[in-house]
This record gives structure tokens, sequence and C-alpha cells, in this order.
């Protein structure tokens, strides 16, 4: 069950946190990995610990994306896994937001996964065969913090975007679905402040911050052959955060 033995994926962000956490899971599950990004230091140091390959791309750079998928299928002859994870979360309040910050967050979590899928699912397309992860949120589809109204904006977008890409795909040996992390220990949210830490802490019925491994081992579910029956789904990975209706429902 679940083995990635002979599949090749491409995580992008896989250099940090959440990519990382699933790059190293789908690695484990048998898969050959490829970590694309913007971190040449951080990517070669990864990919070489999980017997992988970097290469150097940004995900707002259509040509980036294509020529990132043309290197695979000159390597590897194959692309079966494409994890979308990478993205960014800057706080800005919405008196001061500016266009430039609007347009920054947007440009890398929204725009940065219609190039990647659209690069992606050209060559899945010739094969008949595909898994497409997107790495989305709590924060935006389903709950709010002030300062990411744009950021919730670009992550609730993502499953807008899955749902119709999902109908486009479902004739073509592909899936796409995205799993949805609460509040995941890494670099990137480590920035927030201990302050926001304990806050999220305090909020989640289990008081456990989650690790990257945990969105990991759901991404590796629906990266898996045996996950061929579902698409244009999400999996919320929170320790429950979503749950409680009041902070009195939270175990102390
Ligand atoms: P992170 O530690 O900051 O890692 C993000 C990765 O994306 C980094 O490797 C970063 O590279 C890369 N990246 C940023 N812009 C890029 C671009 N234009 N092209 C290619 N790569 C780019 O953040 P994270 O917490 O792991 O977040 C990963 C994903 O999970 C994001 O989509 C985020 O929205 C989502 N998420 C995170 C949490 C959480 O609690 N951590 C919760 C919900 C959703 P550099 O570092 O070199 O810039």
């Amino acid at each position: 069950m679940f083995t990635l033995k002979n599949r090749v994926a491409l995580v992008t962000g896989g250099e940090h946190g959440i990519g990382k956490g699933i790059a190293s899971v789908l690695h484990k599950a048998g898969a050959r990995v490829v970590i694309g990004g913007l971190d040449e230091v951080a990517g070669q140091k990864v990919a070489s610990e999980l017997d992988g390959l970097f290469i150097k791309m940004d995900v707002t750079r259509q040509s980036d994306c294509r020529a990132a998928i043309a290197d695979i299928e000159t390597r590897f002859g194959q692309l079966d896994i494409l994890c979308s994870n990478a993205g960014i979360f800057p706080q800005a309040n919405l008196d001061d937001m500016t266009e430039a910050q609007w347009d920054k967050v947007h440009n890398v979590n929204l725009k940065g996964t219609f190039f990647m899928v659209q690069a992606a699912m050209a060559h899945m397309k010739k094969r008949n065969y595909g898994r497409i992860v997107l790495t989305s949120s709590i924060t935006g589809p389903i709950t709010g913090f002030p300062g990411w109204s744009h950021y919730g904006a670009s992550k609730a977008g993502q499953l807008g975007f899955m749902r119709s890409a999902a109908l486009e795909l479902a004739n073509s040996g592909i899936t796409i679905n995205a799993v949805m992390p609460g509040n995941v220990l890494t670099e990137g949210l480590k920035a927030q402040g201990e302050a926001y830490l304990n806050q999220m802490r305090a909020a989640i019925p289990t008081h456990t911050l989650g690790t990257p491994e945990d969105i990991g081992h759901a991404a590796c579910f629906l990266a898996s052959e045996e996950a061929r029956y579902i698409t244009g789904q999400q999996i919320i990975v929170d320790g429950g955060q979503i749950l409680p209706e009041s902070p009195d429902a939270i175990p102390g």
C-alpha cells in the first residue's frame, strides 16, 4: 500500500519547511524527488540528503516552470507527482496594503500554482498519469487572521482553481487535490514571532503545532496511485484547530 517506488516527484519550495517535509516523506515512500526553488544552497543540501535533484526556479516565471518540467522529462523520462507548495505569507493590514504587496502574494501563491500545474499537466497528459497536490491553508478558505487578507484570498483561490482544473483533468488519469495545513512549525512560521506561536498553540485542541512531515503524510496519500478516485478535494491537517465554536471548547 502507498508505495511511490518508480515514481518521480517535483516539490516546489522543497528546500525549507513544509516542502522539505513533503519531499522527505515522498522519498521515504520510494519516490525520486526533485526540489524546485530559489535557494540553491539549501536546495542542493536537501536534494543530496534525499538522493534527489535540485532545480533552481522561480514559480512566478512561466519559463522557469516549463524549463523545470522539460529538464525532468530529459533526465527521468517522467514526472508522476507535482507538489505545488512554494508560497509566501508576509503580513500587511488593509489600511496600508499596497498594490505591490497584493500582487507579490498572488504572483507566488496563485499565479505560481497556475504556471506550475499547467507546465506539469502538459507532460502528465502524454503519459495519462499524474498526481497533483497543492499546499493551500486553513487561512482563507476557512479562517481569517488580521494582516493576511491577501494571503487568505490567494489560498482560497488555489482551491477554486483546483476544482475546475480537476474537471478538465478528469479524463487524463490526473488527479488534483490540496492539503490545508493549520499552523506548522517552519522557518516561515517562526518568523511570525513567539507571541504568535503561543497564541496558535492555545487555539489548537492538541496544543501542539504541526510538523512539516504531518503535512507530508497527507500529501503522500494524495500522491499515491491508490488515491486515484479522489480529485478536486482537500484534506485539513490542523490538529483540530478549526473545530472549537468557542475558546471554552478547547481542552485545557
Ligand atoms: P517557508 O518555510 O517560508 O518555505 C516556503 C518555500 O517556498 C521556501 O523554500 C521558499 O524559498 C519557497 N519560495 C518562495 N517563493 C518562491 C518562488 N517565487 N519560487 C520558488 N520557490 C519559492 O514556508 P512554509 O511554512 O514551509 O510554507 C510552505 C507552504 O505552506 C506555503 O504555500 C504556505 O502558504 C503553506 N502553509 C504554511 C503554513 C504554516 O503554518 N507554516 C500553514 C498553512 C499553509 P526561499 O525561502 O528561498 O524564499
